[in-house]
């Protein structure tokens, strides 16, 4: 077996319970532990904003609301478009956890705001 002089220290607040769990698993409990403890902190952080921009967007405005995060954007299509930049657009954003545990972000169009408005 392993010496103990070469285990290494558990990170501060790290229940005592939980060390000499994990202590006592093998490799492969271990990296399954990994992944579940990955898993359960993505859970956690659900409640986080899941607004990204994407590419050409230019997020003006977030604002988080109950239940959906209002965004106020304006996007660029392409280069050479008179047009440029759309917008800006409201939107309402809700996300919804799939029974699988995927997250889907739904993006609804409201209307065109004012862009000088403040
Ligand atoms: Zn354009």
């Amino acid at each position: 077996m392993t010496d103990d002089s070469d285990r290494p220290t558990p990170p501060e607040g790290l229940p005592p319970k939980l060390v000499d769990q994990l202590t006592n698993s093998t490799p492969e409990e271990l990296r399954k532990a990994i992944v579940h403890a990955q898993e359960l902190l993505y859970y956690h952080e659900e409640s986080a904003l899941p607004v990204e921009a994407e590419a050409g967007d230019d997020i003006l405005r977030m604002t988080e609301h109950d239940g959906y995060t209002e965004v106020v954007k304006q996007y660029s299509c392409s280069e050479g478009c008179d047009d440029c930049p759309h917008g800006p657009y409201l939107y309402h954003v809700t996300e919804e956890t799939l029974p699988n545990g995927t997250r889907e972000t739904h993006w609804s169009f409201i209307g065109r705001v004012n862009a000088d408005g403040d």
